[in-house]
């Protein structure tokens, strides 16, 4: 999106509302010398811990720490903020829900393809694109703390909300990552990490008509990498300077523009309720005109009721044919599509759904965490994600380390299961703790190969919801759990 100027100003966002008494939308200073962060996840976890409002964002950083989901970047240096690695639990889960958006939005569509751009482009595409003139923020210091805010999200714009001071003229700041391409001094070349993922596509499109038998209306896909060197990042994934986004620009007549944007905005708002427990935490915001960049007629935000407020989770935006024009302009190329049918030649509009992979990922987590009271008055902690995303689908559990028969029928089945499934293993401590480990990283069936295993071949499987148990064959075990996995 573009932030400020000529091409449009994003005003009236729900974050905005909530206010600086929230601490999670407070401005956080920044380092002097540059962004370290000293107490890295635990400065975030300890401000976020500040009102009970977040609690539920601090346990599900904790969580994410825990069980190897999610950890601060270069946490031993002291962090950096706004940039996060994905552990080996967490890079599973965000493979499966990256190839869940993959498989419908492009593997099971004939009017959808797919790439994988390069994040580094011509530095041109970025002055075509707006993004060098106007992808900016407007910054503002505090003459007497020297604390930095992005006055948009203050309650009060006319002093500093930590010490009452006076602040300094608002000014421009542009959220591009700079880089060089080349190695000789004087002749490297200035660059820009992409600020969003789409502008690819847009550089692709005549290849991929050439190419590609695609026939209007036709979507390009892609998932991929964005930088935005933001002022505030801030709600652990909500708002990072490195993150992925998936989207899809569908290319179709001028004419049959409301038709399209209409089935994509239901398309995605669909999608997005299969896979939430509760769909009351999603809603639709229609974009006020004064936020709509000149060239879109409309535009819709997914929201997510997230624990500071509704925030956006991904973007339906009306294109019209503003990026082929600009980069038509820009490169001398013609990008125009010529209709083999009608013989029209014309330069397709575009509907452009656009979302956070990393930011969907985190309200995934939130809309999953539950604790819940056990019959024993425990208190345990369960990701109840849906089967397709979790790490595992199920973890192999032998109930005791020192028994090598149990283990020999337990490495059987994970052998087994392990060639068509990602399967846990997991032999140490008791069994509660087993079970607690995997329903915090959202497991859906524990398998137990008990000693009752040894006497009729049968295994314990728990159902991570309901800790419900059955006992089956275990040459059932594989079509046990495909049907599960395909209900
Ligand atoms: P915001 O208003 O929250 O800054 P935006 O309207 O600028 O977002 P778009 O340019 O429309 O966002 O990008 C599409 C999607 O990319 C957003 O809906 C969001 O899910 C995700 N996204 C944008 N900026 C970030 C960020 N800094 N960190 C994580 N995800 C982001």
């Amino acid at each position: 999106m573009i932030r400020v100027g000529t091409l449009g100003v994003t005003k009236n966002k729900s974050e905005r509302i909530t206010g600086i008494n929230n601490p999670l939308n407070r401005v956080e200073p920044r380092s002097r010398s540059f962004e370290i962060v000293p107490n890295n996840i635990y400065f975030i976890r300890r401000q976020m811990a500040e009102k009970n409002q977040n609690e539920l964002v601090s346990k599900i950083v904790s969580l994410c720490k825990r069980r190897g989901i999610i950890f601060q970047n270069s946490e031993i240096y002291g962090g950096v903020q706004g940039f996060y690695d994905y552990g080996p639990v967490g890079s599973l889960m965000k493979l499966n829900w990256k190839n869940l958006w993959w498989t419908d939005n492009v593997v099971k569509r004939r009017d959808v393809v797919g790439i994988d751009g390069s994040i580094i482009t011509h530095p041109t595409v970025w002055q075509a694109s707006g993004h060098v003139k106007n992808f900016a923020d407007i910054m503002v210091e505090c003459k007497s703390c020297h604390k930095r805010f992005r006055p948009d999200l203050l309650d009060d714009p006319s002093k500093c909300p930590e010490c009452g001071g006076q602040f300094t003229e608002g000014r421009k700041y542009n959220i591009l990552f700079e880089t060089e391409i080349g190695v000789i001094e004087g002749e490297k070349q200035h660059a820009y990490l992409r600020g969003e993922a789409c502008q690819t596509i847009y550089l692709d499109f005549k290849n991929i008509v050439d190419s590609c038998r695609v026939k209007i209306p036709f979507g390009i896909a892609q998932i991929g990498k964005a930088f935005r060197n933001e002022i505030t990042p801030k709600n652990f994934l909500y708002r990072t300077r490195e993150f992925e986004q998936w989207d899809v620009q569908y290319f179709v007549h001028p004419t049959e523009m409301d038709k399209w944007f209409e089935y994509w905005k239901e398309n995605r708002m669909t999608w997005y309720k299969k896979i939430f427990n509760d769909s009351k935490n999603l809603r639709f915001r229609e974009h006020a005109k004064d936020e709509l960049a000149f060239y879109a007629k409309k535009a819709f935000d997914i929201e997510y009721n997230a624990p500071w407020g509704w925030a956006e989770m991904e973007g339906i935006h009306w294109r019209s044919d503003y990026d082929l024009t600009q980069h038509s302009k820009f490169s001398g190329q013609d990008l125009s599509y010529f209709d083999p049918i009608t013989h029209e030649k014309y330069l397709p509009h575009i509907t452009e759904t656009s979302g956070g992979v990393d930011r969907s990922f985190f309200f995934m987590l939130l809309d999953a965490y539950q604790e819940e009271k056990t019959e024993s008055g425990e208190i345990r902690t369960v990701l109840k994600i849906n089967p397709k995303i979790s790490a595992y689908k199920m973890a192999i559990l032998p109930l005791a380390a020192n028994k090598p028969e149990l283990i020999k029928k337990a490495e059987d089945i994970f052998e087994k299961l392990n060639e068509k499934y990602s399967v846990d293993w997991d032999d140490s401590s008791n069994i509660g703790k087993k079970y607690r480990r995997q329903d915090e990283i959202g497991t859906p069936w524990c398998l137990v190969v008990d000693y009752q295993t040894l006497d009729d071949n049968t295994v314990s499987i728990r159902d991570r919801d309901t800790m419900k148990q059955i006992r089956i064959k275990t040459d059932e075990v594989d079509n046990w759990l495909e049907k599960q996995l395909n209900k």
